[in-house]
């Protein structure tokens, strides 16, 4: 810290001398003071900042762009519907989509607990209305910034429609396809946050939702010449030929 400018601390405003810390976007704080990350941007949090139960809280640089109203979420699935459209994926319909608070989440997502809050949950059955053949529905859990709600409706939309055409592949390809809606919504938006958040992914450690994901937009780049429909039978067809090898 010698030589620089004197910085309060980001979580307790005091002046920062001696030791500190620093979070990923360059805030200063104290050794002692906690380390409460942003649930969105991963910012490490003020005192006074907005504290949610489950340990969950969003800063002061988030907390106006949080997707709550019905307005808000019609806003973001707008724009991951002209980005499907771009790379040619069309929607069954109007999917309807509800915010939802950690606690309801959990329950509608049953056994699939793991101690994470699971971000947003894809509903698909029985018979569907307005041309679609089943009934979808996606819940979206509250206090999400818009960013961070758009990738996640993205992937979720992707799941409605791997559903909708009774598609099923392997995990790897099946979340990976889902996370290139992600990837491909923060690339659109190219702004600050997304750009980190599509940094993430691209180092993302896991089998299946980081190599998995960057295998799928391999694909999706080249033989799938980033038409997202087309991609979906290339990973259906690799899947049965993998199937067949395995067997052999
Ligand atoms: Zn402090
Ligand atoms: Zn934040
Ligand atoms: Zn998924």
């Amino acid at each position: 810290m010698k030589g620089l400018t004197p910085q309060n601390c980001a979580v307790c405003g005091q002046p920062v001398v001696g030791r500190c810390r620093v979070d990923e976007w360059g805030q200063y704080f104290h050794e002692q003071c906690e380390f409460k990350p942003c649930i969105n941007c991963g910012r490490v949090v003020a005192m006074g900042d907005l504290h949610l139960p489950h340990n969950r809280q969003v800063c002061s640089h988030c907390i106006d762009k949080v997707v709550q109203k019905d307005a808000h979420v019609q806003w973001v699935y707008d724009r991951v519907q002209e980005i499907f459209e771009k790379n040619f994926l069309s929607l069954p319909g109007r999917v309807p989509v509800e915010v939802v608070d950690p606690d309801r989440i959990v329950k509608l997502s049953r056994n699939n607990y793991d101690g994470r809050y699971p971000s947003g949950l894809t509903v698909s059955g029985g018979i569907g209305l307005f041309g679609a053949k089943m009934n979808h529905k996606v819940y979206m859990l509250d206090y999400q910034h818009k960013v961070v709600f758009g990738g996640v409706l993205a992937h979720e939309l992707l799941h409605v429609w791997q559903n909708e055409h009774r598609v099923s592949l392997p995990p790897k390809y099946c979340e990976g396809f889902c996370n290139l809606g992600t990837y491909l919504f923060y690339s659109y938006l190219d702004n600050e946050l997304s750009k980190k958040r599509a940094e993430k992914m691209m180092q993302e450690p896991d089998p299946i939702y980081g190599d998995g994901f960057r295998e799928v937009k391999q694909i999706f780049e080249t033989e799938g010449s980033r038409n997202l429909e087309k991609t979906i039978q290339i990973l259906q067809t690799k899947a049965k030929q993998s199937k067949r090898i395995f067997r052999l």
